[in-house]
């Protein structure tokens, strides 16, 4: 079930039972066989069919199991909405014997939530591939930060008006001794969840204004911050002892955040900008546009850049007006608030005309460079 546990929290146990008998009861009518339902737990039901094996009749059941618990439930004068995702493995494809089913079903139950609740998913080889390097990944991220796995490339970032690099975005690489570079996307998640990333994050604070003190002059840092370590409590304190420990510039570091930080829901989110503001550090929106409100949090929060996300610039040349108007309003509205813009992701010179053209004050992106190791990027931008 789909939001079952808020539920449950909100109303209580008694309603959260009754509802369950509630979801139990519809199963059993469209399914025909009380024998065939169980819960197995929690707030998991199976269904087990001996003589259904297509996939279209399965995937149209999965459809309909889900319409009809999602249909509105009234308990003890409450009316109560939750949904349901759907896992299916089938026999003797999927499984040898009934725990292996059971198992499988649980991996493509865990990837219909994962792709967006109320949807079904069928068990295949690629979802225990996937499964199973997680797992590997999970497991060797503990002491990658002891064996000297990490490292930083840096991305120049470009001043639009003048074409100089203006500084660099530390970007994490995980080298990992069997499968190679790992990409962020497929790890720093797994960090999250482990609160690991404050570690790792710590890593990468240190070595990030180490490195860029040693850069001439005004070459800024960025530094990407998860809003797991943002909402710990010591963040300021870490800053503060990163800058000291380096002799970096305040000024001279960019905190990179996203609208996550604000809806991690944190007491401490409004004291922690302040505390950084007052420290002298530079704070920047990233991915701007892709969540749900960020209008409200750059009236709450203090920022000096708003990172305009790589989709809008991708979509600006092709699909045109519609991204290249919103653009247009990003920028306005930085420069009325007294921020800087960056266009992320701009891998062509079309697009880099195009985001010049509309006025964001830096850029950056494939055209002018990938994220590289240190020396590589020095050498580029001192030349
Ligand atoms: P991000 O902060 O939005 O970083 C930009 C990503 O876009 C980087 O991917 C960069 O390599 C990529 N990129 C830059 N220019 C282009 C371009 O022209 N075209 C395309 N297609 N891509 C471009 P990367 O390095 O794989 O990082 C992915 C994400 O992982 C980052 O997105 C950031 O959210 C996260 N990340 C990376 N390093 C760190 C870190 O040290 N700490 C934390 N918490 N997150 C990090
Ligand atoms: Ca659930
Ligand atoms: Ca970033
Ligand atoms: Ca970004």
């Amino acid at each position: 079930l789909d939001r079952f546990k808020q539920v449950n929290d909100t109303l209580g146990h008694s309603t959260g039972d009754a509802l369950l008998r509630q979801v139990g009861e519809r199963l059993v009518r469209i399914v025909g066989d009380k024998e065939k339902v169980g819960r197995i737990g929690g707030d998991e039901f199976q269904v087990i069919l001996p003589d259904k094996e297509d996939r279209g009749e399965l995937g149209e059941l999965a459809e309909r199991i889900i319409a009809m618990i999602s249909q509105p439930y009234t308990i003890e004068g409450s009316r109560c909405l939750i949904g349901a995702s759907v896992g299916i493995a089938v026999s003797p494809f999927d499984g040898a014997d009934v725990e292996q089913l059971v198992r499988n079903a649980d991996l493509a139950l865990y990837a219909a939530k994962h792709g967006g609740r109320g949807g079904f998913r069928f068990f295949s080889r690629e979802l225990l591939q996937a499964a199973e390097q997680r797992k590997t990944l999970e497991e060797d991220l503990h002491d990658a930060l002891e064996r000297g796995q990490f490292a930083l490339h840096y991305q120049p970032m470009v001043e639009a008006r003048t074409n100089t690099v203006s500084g660099a975005e530390a970007l994490l690489r995980w080298n990992h001794p069997t499968i190679g570079l790992v990409a962020p996307a497929s790890f720093i998640g797994i960090a999250e969840e482990s609160k690991l990333i404050c570690r790792i994050g710590e890593w990468v604070l240190r070595k990030a204004c180490a490195d860029a003190a040693a850069w001439p002059g005004p070459l800024r840092i960025a530094v990407n911050v998860s809003p797991v370590q943002f909402i710990e409590p010591g963040f300021p304190a870490l800053v503060a002892n990163a800058l000291a420990a380096s002799g970096l510039a305040p000024e001279r570091l960019e905190l990179e955040i996203t609208e996550g930080v604000f809806l991690a829901g944190s007491s401490t989110t409004e004291a922690t900008f302040n505390a950084l503001k007052s420290l002298g550090v530079r704070l920047a929106l990233d991915d701007f546009g892709t969540g749900y409100s960020s209008l409200a949090y750059l009236k709450s929060a203090p920022f000096d850049k708003i990172k305009i996300d790589q989709s809008f610039v991708r979509g600006a040349t092709v699909d045109g007006a519609r991204n290249r108007a919103i653009i247009t309003a990003i920028v306005a509205l930085a420069r009325a608030l007294d921020m800087e813009t960056t266009a992320e992701g701009v891998e062509t010179f079309d697009q880099l005309d195009m985001v010049r053209g509309l006025e964001v004050s830096h850029v950056q992106g494939y055209i002018y460079a990938r994220p590289m190791p240190e020396a590589e990027f020095l050498a580029n931008a001192t030349q």
